[in-house]
């Protein structure tokens, strides 16, 4: 029985009847009503656990009940947590989520209750490390999946992590029993792990002194938390300006305030130099929050943050959706960055709701860029976001000259990627005992991989994808689906031996390149799958800034963030390859990745050089980032977006239609092209193969609806979709602004 949730319900809990409605983190449209056991008092916001069918589920209280059916006949609440309530404002927020990316409120729910867990109380947990020395019993049978886990432990004996008896079945791919069963034989050494004690950011020690635009920019900011009132800021600066530092006085502000700062950040796992910045500038580590944490470690976050031991916390995305008592400010670190948008379950753009989640709570939130979205820059440009600008590097450091490498002349050996001039510069910058980089945006040894007989490419069987060869892993991957498969010896399609050819580069291939250039170079690649996790990323970025590498190949995994004085040099191996297809975010993005790429060169004592290899040297976007016109790349950008009607001048929605069977995709997306809303603001583009059409095998076709800025289309899809039947075997998703377009 459904209620849907009113805001203003806070006063009398329950109803007279005993009810109250329960919204559960299901995707479920409505909150369910529930009966109040004599001697329960309950809360808007209050978390507690109902029957729902066999099961039982945790729900967050939503306001007094409102169904029909006699309470008696209701099921009652089973408990109630001793947790801190759920905050007004994120309940409202749950709720301006869901209705904006039209997302049922308990599957947004679902992401704010993602540890259910955290709300038992604390308790010490059983974990075992290898017993030393330890023989097995005699009449111990050492089965495949006991031996899996004793190797796992291994390093414990070296000072590696305790594990819990779940986290050890399920790496090792056992059941809990295997692993009781190696300890009932006396081979762990059981350990009780108590809960995570997170440190306490100091917003009093002394930061470094500020330059005069710093300064600046730092009062500003200081003033809009201490004002405690919302405001968005665009804090728009060049690589290297100091924007972190700046910020860094805007969460001392909020903690100074006894309130809470969430800093979002693009990648997270990639983000230790930044973990550790911030922990010599505060004294402690902020609380992360990302998807490489442990089961213990979420819980133990969640738990503390509710209970507001956590003054900062640093976050992918979902960080948004934790619940903080009272937060002061937001910070949206590289705010352009296309990891902000969440493609999957409940689809958003963090970087809007983050200004949502500020509103609604009455805070200011601080956009950080060096190449703003289009979005962002509109707004600031019209004065619906305040901007705060730091046009010079720190400390007198120069921005490196962009040269463009126009491979149509200056060109590479053949299959070899680097050009003669490019040679020279690395050359040169090895002579001078500084670092260089090569940046190409693709994992893998090559892209494509095809029969010299018959020409046959091989493809992923489940996506509109290639193959991509990883010749270290000998293997040829799907980076979409993840499928793997070893290398054919002879073609899958003429059966000939012999004849299946790399074709194009990735930064293994480039890495061989390099190595054949400069054999006496100390060179690695770093990409996300030759570097695992977040402490691997670490350790390579600190043997960088120690000058313990010459070269580094990389991927976008290198080009955020990082400090490094020593690197003179980069190279970026193909700078065109963001800028085909059809999206005409493309040069937005493109512009974007290059010019954050660049500002990794020359930022310590020695000026940057950065060389730009393309086919295309008369692209605007190359024109830009060789000129340094950051403006004029967005004022021509503006323009064709506004010729076009596309955003941020006017509002998209992409309905996607998937399925397995393509000719039912295609039945339902022509149906809903018929049955589209059109008016003489509001047109209907489609439907047209997705990006990806072809996704771990579901067939995807793509309706474009576009209207006016000032339209609201969430009515308009909600209509549409009602005047079409959509099979259950179909799926449709919503996907309000769609980043690529
Ligand atoms: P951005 O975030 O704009 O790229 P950073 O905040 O990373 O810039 O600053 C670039 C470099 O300059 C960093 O090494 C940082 O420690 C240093 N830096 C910035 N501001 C100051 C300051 N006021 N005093 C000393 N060093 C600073
Ligand atoms: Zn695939």
């Amino acid at each position: 029985r459904a209620a849907e949730a009113p805001a203003k319900a806070e006063a009398a809990l329950p109803s007279p009847d005993r009810r109250v409605a329960v919204l559960l983190p299901l995707p479920l449209r409505e909150a369910y009503d529930y009966r109040v056991p004599d001697g329960m008092s309950l809360a808007p916001g209050d978390y507690v656990e109902v029957p729902l069918g066999p099961r039982r589920i945790i729900g967050v209280v939503w306001g007094p009940g409102a169904g029909t059916v006699d309470s008696g006949r209701l099921k009652a609440v089973v408990r109630r947590f001793d947790a801190p309530a759920m905050t007004e404002v994120a309940r409202r927020f749950v709720e301006w989520v869901a209705a904006y990316t039209m997302t049922p409120p308990g599957f947004v729910l679902r992401m704010a209750v993602s540890v259910p867990a955290a709300l038992e109380p604390p308790k010490a947990m059983l974990a075992y490390l290898l017993k030393a020395g330890a023989e097995p019993p005699p009449g111990f049978k050492m089965t495949d999946a006991r031996r899996r886990v004793l190797a796992l432990l291994q390093d414990t004996l070296a000072g590696g992590p305790p594990r819990t008896p779940a986290e050890l079945a399920e790496e090792a791919g056992c059941g809990v029993t295997v692993v009781r069963g190696v300890a009932e034989a006396g081979l762990l050494e059981p350990v009780m792990l108590q809960p995570t004690r997170l440190g306490r950011p100091d917003w009093s020690r002394p930061g470094p002194s500020l330059s005069p635009d710093q300064r600046a920019a730092a009062d500003d900011l200081r003033g809009r938390v201490e004002s405690g009132r919302y405001s968005t800021v665009l804090l728009d600066g060049v690589t290297g300006s100091g924007k972190t530092e700046v910020y860094y006085e805007a969460i001392s502000a909020a903690l100074e305030q006894g309130r809470q700062a969430l800093v979002l950040l693009p990648e997270i796992a990639l983000s230790a130099q930044w973990l550790d910045r911030f922990a010599r500038r505060f004294g402690a580590p902020p609380a992360e929050w990302h998807s490489e944490l442990t089961g213990a470690q979420r819980r133990d976050t969640w738990r503390a943050v509710a209970k507001g031991e956590v003054p900062v916390v640093v976050g992918a995305r979902s960080a948004l959706f934790l619940p903080y008592p009272d937060l002061g400010v937001i910070i949206v670190d590289e705010e352009h960055d296309s990891a902000y948008k969440q493609e999957e379950g409940a689809i958003y753009h963090a970087r809007d709701m983050a200004v949502a989640r500020a509103h609604l709570g009455g805070l200011p939130i601080v956009l950080v860029s060096a190449t703003p979205s289009l979005e962002t820059k509109v707004n600031a440009d019209s004065h619906r976001y305040a901007r705060i600008a730091l046009p010079s590097r720190h400390g007198g450091a120069v921005l490196p000259d962009v040269e463009l490498v126009d491979l149509r002349r200056d060109r590479p050996p053949a299959r070899h990627w680097l050009a003669p001039s490019l040679r020279k510069a690395l050359t040169d910058t090895l002579a001078e005992g500084e670092q260089a980089m090569l940046f190409l945006n693709r994992r893998g040894y090559a892209p494509l991989t095809l029969c010299r007989a018959c020409g046959h490419r091989m493809q992923c069987p489940n996506c509109t994808a290639w193959l991509v060869e990883h010749r270290l892993a000998r293997k040829l991957q799907c980076h979409h689906c993840g499928l793997q498969q070893p290398l054919p010896h002879a073609c899958p399609e003429c059966g000939e031996e012999g004849t299946m050819a790399a074709c194009g580069p990735g930064v293994e291939r480039i890495a061989e390149e390099v190595a054949e250039l400069f054999p006496e170079a100390r060179a690695a690649i770093m990409a996300s799958d030759t570097l695992f996790g977040p402490r691997a990323i670490q350790e390579m970025v600190q043997s960088i800034g120690r000058h313990e590498l010459d070269i580094i190949i990389g991927t976008q995994v290198m080009a955020k963030g990082h400090h490094f004085p020593m690197l003179t040099l980069v190279g970026v191996v193909d700078a065109d390859l963001g800028l085909n297809g059809g999206d005409l975010r493309a040069a937005e993005r493109t512009y974007q990745l290059l010019h954050q790429v660049a500002g990794r060169a020359g930022r310590g004592e020695r000026p940057g050089r950065v060389m730009l290899q393309t086919f295309m040297p008369e692209h605007p976007v190359m024109q830009a980032l060789a000129a340094g016109d950051r403006d004029g790349f967005y004022q021509l950008e503006a323009e064709m977006r506004l010729e076009a009607g596309m955003p941020p001048f006017g509002r998209l929605a992409a309905l996607i239609v998937s399925g397995e069977d393509p000719t039912l995709v295609e039945r339902v997306a022509m149906a809903l092209g018929r049955a589209a809303p059109r008016s003489e603001t509001v047109h209907v583009l489609g439907p047209a193969p997705a990006p990806l059409a072809l996704l771990r095998g579901r067939h995807r076709r793509r309706l474009l609806l576009k209207a006016p800025r000032s339209a609201s289309v969430q009515p308009l899809i909600a209509e549409w979709l009602e005047r079409v039947d959509i099979p259950p075997a179909i799926r449709v998703q919503i996907d309000v602004d769609p980043y690529s377009f």
